[in-house]
This record gives structure tokens, C-alpha cells and sequence, in this order.
């Protein structure tokens, strides 16, 4: 049985995470501030005798030490507000826990000799000049907008990530993830998934910013979850900046019509402003991922976004 930090298991992605790792037979330990996580979201979790939370900020509290952590084997920091409309409500929590509490998990991992996997963006990529998006794209994001207190907080992680790996020979890996989705999502989280799925079940109107025709690539969390086991578990992934992301890209208007189609939804399309820096294209090369992990996403859109829904209304009061 192995020892396994999550930073953020209370979160969506974490708590997903946290629930296969210990199906896999595991012992947990979460570190979460709850600034965006549910308790809900890990409570199944913690009756399994195999998972416990400690309420924390990893970029503030010294978790070098904290007794709890001691031999532990494996870290997943996932620890940050993902969507945009929370990222930018605290922009200092956001930049400080990618990038001192980044520093903090991996000092924790070199003292434990345990291997780290930190969950990076497609942010990294900024408002892509290059179509689609390899790992050597260096990039294009804006520091003087809205959008760079995660996007620039995520490139220092990787640096972090970088130096530990080269200087230390530290067993660290990063995984620049692209938009992924299921249900879990707050229902108030702001991300389009469940903006338009709860929109569309409530008959509310489904909000496009922008003229719709910026473009996404979505992966739903299962094969996100596969992809980031995989990069725990192999070798070859020590010290490489790996994409894990579904390459098939959609207009956000053809994703408010799907969900609207797949709802049997009546709601109407309105059109709000595009956000300030908002990316226009993005979708993932996973040449890396396949080679290296020999991972790719296996649950298409309309078939993830059919569970999505599926999970949603099982949901509703
Ligand atoms: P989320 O907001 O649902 O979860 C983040 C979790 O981190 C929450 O439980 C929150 O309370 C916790 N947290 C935030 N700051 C913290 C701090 N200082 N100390 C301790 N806990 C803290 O977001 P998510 O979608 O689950 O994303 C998880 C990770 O994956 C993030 O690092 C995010 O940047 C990355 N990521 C996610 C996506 C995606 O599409 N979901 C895409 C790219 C990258
Ligand atoms: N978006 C939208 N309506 C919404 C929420 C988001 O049209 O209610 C758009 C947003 O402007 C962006 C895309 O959907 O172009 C994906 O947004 P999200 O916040 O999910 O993630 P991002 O990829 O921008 O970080």
C-alpha cells in the first residue's frame, strides 16, 4: 500500500483522482483550504477508512513537516482554483499556491524521496499562434491581463518542477492538462460544461460569451484521471512536460447546441461579451502522451457529455 499526498482532493479533479487511487488500494491523505472544494465531494471518500483531509493552504502552512506527511510516496499538486471566474476573484491565492506552494510540495517530495506530478494548463499555451499545440509551443499569454495570475503561476510551477528535476534528480513530472469535464462541477463553478448543462436543464438561457466560434477541446475526467496514473506510475515520464488533453476540438456554439439537443433542452442562446484574453483556439498534440504513456481518451464528447447530464439530473432535487 502506498502513500499518496493530493493537494486540492476536495476539488473536482482531485476528489476524482482521490476516489481511483484508493480503489487501486492506497491510503490518501488530502490537503485542501476548501476555497473552491467540497466537503461533499471527498465525504464518500473519508468513510472508506482509507482517506482523510486535512483543511490546509499548502502555499501557506510549512507541510514540509507536518508529521502526517512523513514517508509518504507519491504527490499529486493539484491545489488551484481552475476556473476563470475563480482564479480571478483571489489572483495573489492563485499565484501563490502554484508557485510557493509548488516550491513547498516539491521540497516535500525530495525530503521523502517521493515522485510529484503537477497539474499544469493549456493556460501555459496563453491565446495559442500555433495550431494545434505540442509541448515545445512556448507559448503566448498576456501578463498584464486578467488571465495571468494563473497562467504565469503555472509556467513558474513548471520552472519549479523543471529545476527539481534537472538540479536534484527529483522523480517530478508535469502535466498540462486541457479542458476536462463531467459531472462534480459546482454547479456555480463558471466553466461552459456546467454553465450550459445546468443552464440547459433548468431552461435557462445558455450564455455564449463572445460569437461562440472560439474553439475547445474536452476530455472527460476518467480519461484525465488515467492519464495522470499513468504519469505517476512510469518512469518515462520523470522530468518531462507531457499534454493530457482530448484532441477532437468544438466551437463552443456547437457545444451549447449539443447539450441543448442532449437535454431535450427548450432554453434559448444568448450572446454575452467574450472575456478579456479569452483563447480562440485550443487543442492538445498528444504525440507525448501516446509515446511516452501510451495513453489517448477513449469517451468522446457526446457520449461524455450524455453521462454528464445523465449525473446532473440524478442530482436535481
Ligand atoms: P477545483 O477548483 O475544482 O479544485 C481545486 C482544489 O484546490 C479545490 O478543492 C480547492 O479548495 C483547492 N485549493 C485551492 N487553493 C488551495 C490552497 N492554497 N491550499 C490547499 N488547497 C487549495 O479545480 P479542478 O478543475 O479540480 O482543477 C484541479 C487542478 O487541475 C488545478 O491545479 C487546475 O489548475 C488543474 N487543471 C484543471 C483543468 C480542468 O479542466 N479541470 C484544466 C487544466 C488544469
Ligand atoms: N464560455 C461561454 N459561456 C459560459 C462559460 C464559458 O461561452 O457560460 C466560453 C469561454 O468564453 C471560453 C470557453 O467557453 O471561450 C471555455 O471556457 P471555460 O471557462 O470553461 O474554460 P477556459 O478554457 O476558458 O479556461
Amino acid at each position: 500500500m502506498k502513500k499518496v499526498v493530493i493537494t486540492g482532493a476536495a476539488g473536482f479533479l482531485g476528489s476524482h483522482l482521490a476516489k481511483e487511487v484508493v480503489k487501486q488500494g492506497h491510503q490518501v491523505i488530502g490537503l485542501d483550504n476548501f476555497s473552491t472544494g467540497k466537503a461533499e465531494n471527498i465525504r464518500e471518500l473519508s468513510d472508506s477508512g482509507f482517506f482523510t483531509c486535512i483543511a490546509c493552504d499548502v502555499a501557506e502552512e510549512d507541510v514540509r513537516f507536518m508529521p502526517a506527511l512523513s514517508g509518504i510516496d507519491e504527490i499529486y499538486h493539484m491545489a488551484s482554483p481552475a476556473s476563470p471566474k475563480f482564479y480571478q476573484a483571489d489572483p495573489f491565492a492563485t499565484i501563490r499556491v502554484n508557485t510557493i506552494g509548488t516550491a513547498n510540495m516539491l521540497e516535500l517530495a525530495r525530503r521523502n524521496n517521493a515522485k510529484l506530478v503537477f497539474t499544469s494548463t493549456s493556460e501555459a499555451y496563453g491565446d495559442p499562434e500555433v495550431h494545434p499545440q505540442p509541448e515545445e509551443y512556448r507559448g503566448n499569454v498576456n501578463t498584464w491581463g486578467p488571465r495571468a495570475c494563473y497562467d504565469e503561476a503555472k509556467r513558474l510551477g513548471e520552472v519549479f518542477c523543471y529545476e527539481y528535476a534537472h538540479r536534484y534528480g527529483s522523480r517530478v513530472k508535469v502535466a498540462r492538462i486541457f479542458n476536462t469535464y463531467s459531472a462534480g462541477l459546482r454547479n456555480d463553478d463558471g466553466r461552459v460544461i456546467s454553465n450550459f448543462v445546468t443552464q440547459a436543464l433548468n431552461g435557462h438561457d445558455i450564455t455564449i460569451y463572445g460569437d461562440g466560434t472560439q474553439t475547445r477541446s474536452f476530455c472527460y475526467v476518467d480519461d484525465t484521471v488515467r492519464g495522470l496514473l499513468l504519469m505517476m506510475e512510469r518512469d518515462e515520464a520523470n522530468g518531462q512536460l507531457i499534454n493530457l488533453g482530448n484532441p477532437v476540438e468544438i466551437s463552443v456554439m456547437e457545444v451549447a447546441h449539443l447539450v441543448k439537443s442532449l437535454a431535450q433542452s427548450s432554453s434559448k442562446l444568448t450572446y454575452n461579451p467574450l472575456p478579456q484574453d479569452d483563447p480562440k483556439v485550443r487543442r492538445p498534440v498528444i504525440d507525448k502522451a501516446k509515446a511516452l504513456l501510451g495513453w489517448e481518451p477513449f469517451i468522446d464528447l457526446r457520449e461524455g457529455l450524455r453521462l454528464t447530464i445523465e449525473a446532473y439530473q440524478a442530482q436535481r432535487p
